[in-house]
């Protein structure tokens, strides 16, 4: 099946009790057992609910995997997978990471014992200058927020094979419908369901897709045991998104293009972040791995102190000024002080977020309106 025809389909059957065509958010914590431990699959909600069930088997299949499992949010995902950790393991990760994962490294599991190694990804051979036996896990973004690196994840899977350890991919950015890191050799993908896969800024909800059996057994005995698992009102509104997605990405490519074009001409723009510029550091590496190079595009205005950034960010009138990425609507960011902030000033500047730096999410809107607003905004 194609992907358009899975994102409709995949894990959905007409409801067996009743026929409904879409899958019903089946409201409920517990299910009647016929005599102790005999039950029809389902016991007890933080382990398995109907509507998830159907979202997960939907997201594995969009990500061509064999098992997927929702979280409450993205941050729940990643946390499970850092669970798979124990105190003296190391990981080798990125130097431009969400905001939410570096704290989450930095802030909780660097005190539990382990040691997180920050490094430029755009060359993976680095990888190689940090490894040793207590390497467990390698934690990539690619794209990355905001500067729109891109890491090789096929050269990535070669070194995560050679030294045997675990290659993670954040795929939040490019979506199932642009990138399938499991394809190219990744053990785990993991989603900020929020994003671009619910579509609609209405959920919060993460994701890991995984092939491999062992692994999916560990992390689903994380998922239940730690309990960061999603209810069924938000799987139903993330199954609906994803009927769309092929659709909405299609669309965002197409206005990420437009927009990437018209900033890289605007005399105020004094530089565009875009993994679609032939001139992109690592475009070649971007054309191998993605099919389309989506709708996130990050800009550093020219001559703009924080004072000017902020007017010009709060002077949108179809962009709107939020956190959170990948909707329907087209937002901007201030990464230096909402998603990012949690980074030291010094290590987030060194990273290219700088206080001039916004980050857009080009949404689905005609593009000609917002061309116009830019053109408003920018002068
Ligand atoms: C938003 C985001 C996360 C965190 O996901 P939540 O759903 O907000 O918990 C992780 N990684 C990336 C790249 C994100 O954009």
């Amino acid at each position: 099946m194609k992907f358009g025809t899975k994102a409709i389909h995949a894990g959905q059957e007409p409801d067996p009790t009743t026929g409904a065509v879409m899958t019903p958010i089946y409201q409920t914590s517990t299910y009647w057992q016929e005599s102790p431990g005999k039950h029809k699959g389902y016991a007890y909600a933080r382990g398995k609910n109907p509507t998830r069930t159907a979202l997960e088997k939907c997201l594995a299949a969009l990500e061509n995997a064999n098992h997927a499992l929702c979280f409450s949010s993205g941050m729940g995902a990643i946390d499970a997978v850092a669970k798979l950790l124990a105190p003296g393991d190391e990981v080798i990760t990125g130097n431009d990471l969400y905001g939410g994962t570096y704290r989450m490294f930095t802030k909780v599991f660097a005190g539990f014992g382990i040691k997180f190694h920050f490094i430029d990804l755009s060359n993976p051979e680095n990888i190689l200058n940090y490894t040793n036996d207590k390497t467990k896990l390698i934690w990539i973004e690619t794209p990355t927020n905001p500067t729109m690196q891109i890491v090789d994840i096929e050269a990535c899977a070669k070194i995560a094979k050679d030294k045997n350890l675990i290659l993670a991919v954040d795929n939040t950015f490019a979506s199932p419908y642009l990138q399938n890191p499991l394809d190219l050799g990744a053990h785990i993908v993991m989603h900020s369901v929020t994003k671009y896969l619910g579509g609609h800024s209405d959920v919060v909800m993460g994701a890991l897709c995984v092939n491999d059996q062992e692994l999916y057994d560990r992390l689903a005995f994380i998922h239940n045991s730690c309990g960061a698992t999603p209810g069924p009102q938000d799987s139903f509104l993330v199954l609906r998104g994803l009927k769309t997605l092929h659709l909405r990405m299609k669309a965002h490519c197409e206005n990420g293009i437009q927009v990437a074009q018209f900033l890289k001409n605007h005399p105020a723009i004094e530089k565009v972040y875009w993994p679609g510029f032939t001139e992109h550091p690592n475009h070649e590496v971007a054309k191998k791995q993605m099919r389309g190079f989506g709708g996130m595009i990050s800009i550093v205005l020219k001559n703009a102190d924080l004072e000017k950034t902020f007017k010009i960010a709060s002077s949108f009138q179809v962009f709107t000024l939020a956190e959170s990425l990948g909707g329907v609507e087209s937002l901007v960011n201030h990464p230096a002080t909402m998603t990012h902030a949690s980074i030291p000033k010094a290590e987030r500047e060194a990273a290219g977020v700088v206080d001039n730096l916004l980050r857009l999410s080009v949404g689905v809107e005609d593009v000609e309106d917002l061309l116009e607003d830019l053109k408003q905004v920018l002068g």
